[in-house]
């Protein structure tokens, strides 16, 4: 189908100040896309969907919800057909991170993190693609991380790493399922970016240890994220489905 001048992208944990998923619904407005912005904290979405409103004179929405919630899920999806232009990019965002090591992880800990990055991420994706499906167009992007391909991070350890791996898969079987109904799936694994994701910013002494193996030199920013998102969910990336961006200053060279 045709991508629409009009068009909207939903972003999941979008709302952090410093984080990630904030940086991509800025970017996305300023592409001319309309972004509803959904994170635990209701408020928080609206001021930022008003922001990016205002800055780029893109209809923008707010929306709290849990994505461990299906229901809420559901009532955000059908707040988005409601208000907004029609619904063509998702970009599973929002998620928790573990330092916790395998041997002392408890069932709760990793129920915590599957919880909110796996089965979050089913709820909105099944609730999205059905939308998308009938009209034959769609961009799906889940954030996966370096900590998927590499067993672990810098800070996120097994529960961390085996939910992002996750994410891995199932972007390859919606490319595989949805690629007949227009909609391409794929990933981004970011390497460490300097968020509050890890407890707070990132120390001198941790900077330069993750320097130390870090080909291009520099930590990651938001922006270098933001910028690979964006461009999946353009009209030109239309043949690319079932694919890992790493977007880890090669850190990582799988
Ligand atoms: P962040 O903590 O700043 O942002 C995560 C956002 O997700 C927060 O706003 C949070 O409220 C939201 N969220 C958490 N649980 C939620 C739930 N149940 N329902 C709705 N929203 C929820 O962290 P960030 O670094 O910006 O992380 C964004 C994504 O990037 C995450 O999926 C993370 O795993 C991934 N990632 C981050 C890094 C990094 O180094 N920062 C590296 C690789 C991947």
């Amino acid at each position: 189908a045709d991508f629409p001048r009009e068009r909207t992208a939903l972003v999941t944990g979008a709302a952090s100040p410093r984080g990630i998923g904030r940086a991509i619904a800025a970017r996305l407005a300023a592409d001319g896309w309309s972004v509803a912005v959904l994170d635990l904290d209701e408020s928080a979405c609206r001021e930022e969907a008003e922001r990016l409103a205002d800055e780029h004179g893109v209809p923008c929405a707010g929306l709290g919800a849990d994505i461990r919630d299906r229901d809420a899920v559901h009532t955000a999806v059908r707040r988005i057909e409601a208000e907004l232009p029609q619904l063509v990019g998702l970009v599973n965002n929002a998620g928790v991170s573990s330092p916790v090591p395998f041997l002392d992880v408890s069932p709760a800990e990793w129920q915590r993190v599957v919880d909110v990055n796996l089965h979050g991420t089913f709820h909105v994706t099944q609730a999205v693609a059905k939308v998308m499906a009938p009209r034959r167009l769609g961009r799906v992007v889940s954030i996966s991380s370096t900590s998927a391909e590499r067993g672990g991070g810098v800070y996120g350890r097994a529960a961390y790493s085996a939910s992002k791996a996750a994410l891995l898969g199932l972007s390859r079987t919606l490319a595989r399922e949805l690629g007949p109904y227009g909609i391409t799936a794929n990933s981004v694994a970011p390497g460490s970016i300097d968020t509050d994701i890890m407890g707070g910013r990132l120390t001198d002494e941790r900077k330069a240890t993750l320097l130390a193996d870090l080909p291009v030199g520099r930590i990651g920013t938001v922006h270098d994220v933001a910028a690979v998102v964006a461009f999946l969910l353009s009209e030109q990336a239309g043949y690319l489905t079932g694919v890992t961006y790493d977007v880890n200053g090669g850190s990582h060279i799988a």
